[in-house]
């Protein structure tokens, strides 16, 4: 038989909100957590505490919009999540290309704008937008876009919510320059630029933090990289360091390190 405690317990457990995205989703994109590397990321995520404070009780209306731009595989996706996540906002919407494969312009229009009329019906709402470029079916050859979509974004960033409620719009992409040309760009008020992992120490710092090589191995990789430029993002490195746990013990760190010198543009010799 059914009792009030099973009752309490499915409204509790089993029963999603019927709009905006369960907690636990969301937490898909940031599936190997944040990890503190260096100023970069301190100073995006403390940038994420001032939007969320923003939105909450910003004097300048009910809408707050940034763009996250970063190179590709520098940890976007995952670090508007976050912020997302760290709002506590009752709504979270993930709004992402992956979502609309297939989907001609004027379904994606209409999909897009049912996430924001959802969010307008909370009074506290926190919406991504993936990958504004891909969204956009933005290809260099051509080069192409839909103006549509494009169109459809412009006037949604720009859009007050209805009286008493309240949104923040996290954005990103791997193109900024492209946002530029299509005059995108000042439709956000504000700009974060993530970056990639560019110094010995900030590569360091990842690998202790995953404890992924022994002390002596980590001296090693510190030696070989001390002074010396990179350019990887967090999502590529932490790729590399997989494989390399799943080489031989013995060619692992020469195996990391040439990779390293390949994808992230270490600087040998
Ligand atoms: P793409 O260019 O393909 O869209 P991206 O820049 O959006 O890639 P993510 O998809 O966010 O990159 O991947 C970043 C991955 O790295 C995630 O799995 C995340 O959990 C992990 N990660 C660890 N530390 C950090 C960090 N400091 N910042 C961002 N992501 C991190
Ligand atoms: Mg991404």
């Amino acid at each position: 038989k059914i009792s009030r405690e099973d009752f309490l317990n499915a409204f509790q457990n089993d029963i999603k909100p019927a709009f905006g995205m369960a907690e636990e989703q969301f937490e898909r994109y940031v599936a190997n957590g944040i990890i503190n590397w260096g100023e970069p990321v301190r100073s995006i995520l403390e940038d994420g505490d001032l939007l969320i404070s923003q939105g909450k009780a910003g004097e300048s209306g009910g809408l707050v919009t940034a763009l996250l731009a970063g190179p590709p595989n520098s940890g976007k996706t995952a670090l508007a999540a976050r912020i997302a996540m760290s709002s506590d906002f009752p709504f979270l919407k993930f709004c992402s290309p992956e979502d609309m494969i297939g989907f001609m312009d004027t379904a994606k229009c209409q999909m897009i704008k049912k996430v924001f009329d959802d969010a307008y019906r909370s009074q506290l709402s926190v919406i991504v937008v993936d990958n504004v470029e891909r969204l956009l079916d933005y290809g260099p050859i051509g080069p192409r876009y839909s103006n549509l979509v494009l169109q459809a974004l412009l006037v949604l960033l720009k859009k007050e919510p209805p009286k008493g409620r309240r949104l923040l719009v996290l954005a990103t992409t791997s193109r900024k320059d492209v946002l530029g040309e299509l005059e995108m760009l000042s439709a956000f008020q504000t700009v974060l630029q993530v970056s990639n992992i560019s110094t010995s120490e900030q590569l360091l710092s990842v690998l202790e933090y995953l404890d992924a090589f022994s002390s002596k191995d980590l001296d090693f990789i510190s030696r070989k990289t001390d002074k010396k430029r990179m350019w990887i993002g967090i999502k590529k490195l932490l790729g590399l360091i997989d494989m390399a746990k799943q080489t031989e013990e013995a060619y692992r760190i020469p195996k990391f390190l040439s990779k390293l010198e390949e994808e992230g543009g270490l600087e040998m010799s």
